[in-house]
């Protein structure tokens, strides 16, 4: 029998935490369902699922629609796009049987690639590649999650980039249901001649097609740093995200950018093991951070000091503490940290 493989290949990198990450893993538990449903799609859709962050993995190897389970989602530090691609082609070559003048092969492979970040690691070697070996044999569909994303490698690597804007409550949801009807679609209508166009169905508020690729900056819309919990010793999460103010009276303008405090996530330790460790280098300076989080381990009052190491910790009040990264006791003087700010590592999404 013919498969008709689909391929979600997801950006887990910081800038997923939380809530996106979860709506990520409900959103393939919704394909799932939506797809079972169709007697077509039943038959032939086979799925598999790609994560990368500052690496990239298959999680999901290619499997019947009946036997797939969402899998939980992992999160690292980085956005490897080039590995993710290395990741697609190499699980392409593997598994999705070609035609050949003796046997008819799986049916033209379906690709998903969700991103809202910026590569971390220079994409360019593995965009040229796919675009000669693997463009053609596949279908890919590339979805900038947010205005924040680098449409510049997406443009260079498919034709059909869309973007997805999260602004309405519901909106996620429209996404998802785009791609269970685009799979959906496809399933029923293979063997024709004219490929169907998976980026004319969608619903021009949630998604739009990106026709030139405006290039933004680095990573600057959001700050992540990595702690660690200094009575369980697991890591944490801090997010920060820019907001621009102006501050204005009736003599003078004057724009003003900070971080606020977005919110404190529990890591795990696999976080370390999907993240790029050339990323931990980049400093930011505290002073332009605005509000420290709690604890979300152990309740202790911030999530933000810092050891002589560099690395943060958690910490109830002045004291001496046992710094969870170096093992070292450090003492907190009172007050000391409010002095102006100081740098302390910084991590990329
Ligand atoms: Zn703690
Ligand atoms: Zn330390």
């Amino acid at each position: 029998m013919r498969r008709l493989p689909v391929f979600f290949v997801l950006d887990c990198s910081e800038s997923m935490v939380g809530e996106n990450l979860r709506k990520m893993e409900q959103g393939l538990q919704s394909i799932v369902t939506a797809l079972r449903g169709d007697p077509h799609a039943l038959e032939t859709v086979y799925l598999s699922v790609i994560a990368f962050a500052g690496v990239a993995r298959t999680i999901v190897p290619l499997i019947e629609l009946m036997d797939f389970y969402p899998p939980r989602l992992p999160l690292g530090g980085g956005t490897s796009l080039g590995a993710a691609l290395d990741t697609l082609m190499h699980e392409i070559d593997r598994q999705v049987v070609r035609t050949t003048a003796d046997a008819k092969g799986d049916w033209k492979p379906i690709v998903f690639l969700m991103t809202d970040g910026h590569p971390t690691d220079d994409p360019q070697a593995a965009i040229d590649r796919w675009r000669q070996t693997h463009a053609r044999a596949a279908q890919l569909v590339a979805v900038g999650m947010g205005s924040q994303t680098d449409f510049s490698a997406l443009a260079r690597l498919t034709d059909q980039v869309l973007l997805f804007e999260d602004s309405r409550p519901g909106d996620f949801k429209r996404l998802i249901d785009w791609v269970s009807a685009s799979v959906v679609a496809r399933s029923q209508r293979l063997g024709e001649p004219n490929e169907l166009s998976l980026t004319k169905s969608f619903d021009e508020r949630v998604l739009s097609l990106v026709k030139d690729a405006p290039t933004t900056h680095a990573d600057d819309n959001c700050v992540v740093l990595v702690g660690r919990c200094q009575k369980h010793r697991r890591p944490y999460l801090i997010k920060y995200e820019r907001e621009e103010r102006a501050l204005s009276t009736v003599e003078f303008n004057l724009p003003l950018s900070s971080y606020q405090l977005a919110g404190c996530y529990p890591l795990d330790e696999s976080y370390f093991d999907w993240s790029d460790p050339r990323t931990s280098s980049l400093k930011v300076n505290t002073a332009e951070l605005m509000g420290a989080p709690g604890c979300p381990h152990c309740g202790n009052a911030t999530a933000f000091a810092v050891c002589g190491c560099g690395k943060l910790l958690c910490l109830n009040g002045p004291g001496e503490a046992i710094c969870p990264w170096c093992e070292k006791t450090v003492a907190f003087a009172p007050g000391a940290s409010d002095a102006g700010g100081f740098d302390v590592g910084r991590s990329q999404g």
